[in-house]
């Protein structure tokens, strides 16, 4: 398998293509972004850290009868995947309420929420990722009736599997953000990235925060919750 030209570069990942159409190489960057883009730093070493427990969590996931487009980890920063059609959709889900959930509906950050809550965001940078909902979707065939019922499904599933993994380790999940692609053979796998760049996590005792709101909230030890993560996951 050989690395070929630079398909696309996003805010903290890069994507080639390889002599494989169906395959493609993610790059993990230490760049980090917020607020839409307005806000912009570096945080040092944050590419292995999303990269390494990105793959150890879509593993666990597979094992868990979850289809993601994980191949192969082939470096530190580097991972070969299943090129796929992503989804326009960043996939929301909230066990605890917090960040723009708290905001939208007046409810203090950390107060336990009656049952799960599901969102679904168009994934749109000029509009702000505006919040959708199903009829929105499917008025606008971001996807079909059949591939919401699954991402839907597959989205609980992996909150399941997430939320007792972190337990052992003492966290709490808070919330986190998923994205879907489409396999040629319209199979749905989960894409993108599960990392604290894209997960809230919380220490069970401390209540600490352990993701990139230290980042977006200038809290500081940005990189110490990073390498956290990794020493909480991999010993
Ligand atoms: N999230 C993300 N990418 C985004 C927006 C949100 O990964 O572009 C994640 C975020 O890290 C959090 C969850 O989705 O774990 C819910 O985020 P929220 O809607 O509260 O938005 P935020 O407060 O991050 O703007």
């Amino acid at each position: 398998m050989e690395k070929r030209e630079q398909m696309y570069e996003g805010k903290a990942k890069k994507v080639f293509a390889t002599d494989d159409p169906a395959l493609c190489i993610v790059s993990y960057k230490d760049d980090a972004t917020a607020f839409n883009g307005l806000k912009k730093g570096t945080i040092r070493g944050k590419g292995v850290v999303n990269n390494r427990m990105s793959n150890y969590l879509m593993k666990l996931l597979e094992a868990e009868g979850v289809p993601t487009h994980l191949v192969e980890e082939l470096n530190d920063r580097e991972t070969l995947v299943k090129r796929v059609q992503i989804v326009p959709l960043e996939v929301i889900i909230r066990n605890v309420a917090a960040g723009s959930f708290s905001k939208r509906v007046g409810c203090p950050e950390g107060t336990p929420l009656a049952c799960t809550v599901l969102e679904y965001c168009y994934k749109d940078d000029d509009l702000g990722d505006p919040m959708v909902n199903d009829s929105h979707i499917l008025a606008m065939q971001w996807a079909t009736k059949e591939e919401l019922d699954t991402i839907a499904k597959l989205t609980y599933k992996v909150n399941d599997v997430l939320k007792a993994f972190f337990k052992n380790v003492n966290i709490d999940l808070i919330d986190f953000k998923i994205e879907f692609g489409r396999l040629p053979d319209g199979t749905i796998v989960l894409a993108d990235e599960i990392s604290p760049d894209t997960c809230r996590i919380w220490d069970s005792t401390t209540h600490e925060k352990l993701d990139k709101d230290r980042f977006r909230r200038d809290l500081g030890n940005v990189e110490d919750a990073y390498e956290e993560m990794m020493r909480r996951i991999f010993g």
